[in-house]
């Protein structure tokens, strides 16, 4: 099954709104294991529309649109593929009634135009809008599936959930189940970690590789079809166990965990609490806890000592220290990290400090970060350079911190 998306809608063009129906659709098909090949963004423009979908028929047998099925003149993505396939409109009497109670509600009077919106082209299996008036549809002519899904995203995402995943999932002939399972990395970049499984992902066939990398992480989607969960699943672990022995190291977690939530899980099974002193990561450490449910468990708290004074007069990194190694040194990172613990009478405290750029500080080039952990045992100050723009080097610092935390 070979699928493509087109993206109906002038909007789209005039960059007026971001495509993230196809984003959508993409993701949601290749967890039901179909390829999809092409996206396309085309206007309110029926000549265009058809250039689009005649190319569509050449190349792909599941052809989905979003968009273009509204009330308005601009509305015809409905109009032109039936005219196209040669098929009538028919009104479909559920939309009808739906339509016709929404307005009947409201005390609104029904516009010609609405019932436009209640059509279908004969022969399709439907899809009910339980958000909105125009339902969605699917129809099979030539071996090819034309699936028509509305604009709005509120409507859309329900629709294809409730009703498109299953008349998808009835297409195939022999009915199986997709599943994946995500290993989460850190500290191993995409390339390195390519190269470690290169032979596997060039045999790749079932249970697929995928690699994702963002923000100094690289995740491992691997996707297994299988005819029940229990053979799916057994095909990843098998592809799992042989990863785990070339690169388990560098493993952190697996699925939804970030690694903000894997160190709060490791500190509640040791009932241990974390502090934090940032400076360039803004605060970036207390964030990624304190967005967790229940963090208060594990996270005292955190300053973010921005300027040196605030360095000085919060967290009584001595003045001294600070003028003879700057604010971005291994010196200021061990201090903050030893009085974050103290302040908050924490388990661990954990400091990071650096220069996020887009200009060197203090002679210190972008990218020069110091890392502070500070238990009782004593404090250990880590290095990492890293790169990218201010952004990135804020987060990524903040991730390192916490990479050192779990380690
Ligand atoms: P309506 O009944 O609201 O007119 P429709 O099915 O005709 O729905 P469009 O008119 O093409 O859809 O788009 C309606 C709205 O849906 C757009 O203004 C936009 O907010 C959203 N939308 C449309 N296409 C997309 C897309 N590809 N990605 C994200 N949002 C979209
Ligand atoms: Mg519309």
């Amino acid at each position: 099954m070979e699928a493509e998306i087109i993206s109906v809608g002038t909007e789209l063009l005039l960059g007026q709104i971001c495509n993230t129906n196809a984003q959508f659709l993409s993701k949601r098909l290749a967890e039901i294991g179909i390829n999809v090949f092409y996206h396309t963004a085309v206007g309110d423009n029926p000549t265009r529309l058809l250039n689009v979908v005649r190319s569509a028929e050449q190349r792909s047998n599941i052809i989905i649109f979003t968009g273009g099925l509204g009330p308005t003149k601009d509305d015809l993505t409905k109009e032109t593929l039936a005219a196209h396939l040669g098929k009538t409109r028919v009104e479909h009497k559920q939309a009808m009634d739906r339509i016709h109670n929404y307005f009947k509600q409201r005390g609104i009077e029904m516009t010609a135009n609405n019932r436009k919106q209640s059509e279908i082209i004969e022969g399709s299996v439907v899809f009910p809008n339980d958000h909105g008036m125009a339902p969605g549809m699917a129809i099979e002519v030539n071996d090819i599936h034309y699936l028509l899904l509305p604009g709005p995203p509120r409507e859309l995402h329900p629709m294809y959930d409730r009703y498109t995943i299953p008349y998808l999932q009835s297409l195939f002939q022999e009915k199986y189940t997709v599943h994946s399972k995500t290993l989460r990395f850190f500290g191993i970049g995409e390339s390195m970690l390519e190269e470690k499984l290169i032979d596997l992902i060039d045999q790749q066939t079932n249970p697929t590789i995928a690699l994702l990398a963002s923000e100094a992480e690289v995740s491992v989607r691997l996707t297994a079809k299988a005819k029940d969960l229990d053979e799916a699943n057994e095909r990843i672990a098998t592809l799992e166990a042989e990863l785990q022995a070339r690169v388990g190291d560098s493993i952190y977690g697996y699925d939804d965990d970030s690694l903000a939530s894997v160190v709060s899980h490791l500190l509640k099974q040791k009932s241990w609490s974390l502090a934090a002193a940032e400076s360039c990561s803004g605060g970036a450490i207390s964030q990624s806890f304190t967005e967790l449910p229940g963090a208060s468990e594990v996270f005292a708290g955190g300053i973010v000592s921005y300027s040196a004074d605030a360095k000085m007069n919060a967290l009584g990194v001595d003045a001294d220290l600070i003028e003879q190694y700057g604010t971005v040194s291994e010196q200021t990172a061990r201090t903050m990290a030893i009085q974050a613990r103290k302040l908050f009478s924490a388990d661990i405290g954990v400091s990071v400090t650096g220069v996020a750029g887009p200009e060197p500080t203090e002679n210190k080039a972008v990218g020069v970060v110091f890392i502070g952990v500070s238990t009782k045992q004593g404090v250990e100050v880590f290095a990492p350079r890293l790169s990218g723009s201010r952004q990135n080097i804020q987060l990524r610092a903040a991730k390192y911190a916490l990479f050192y935390v779990y380690e």
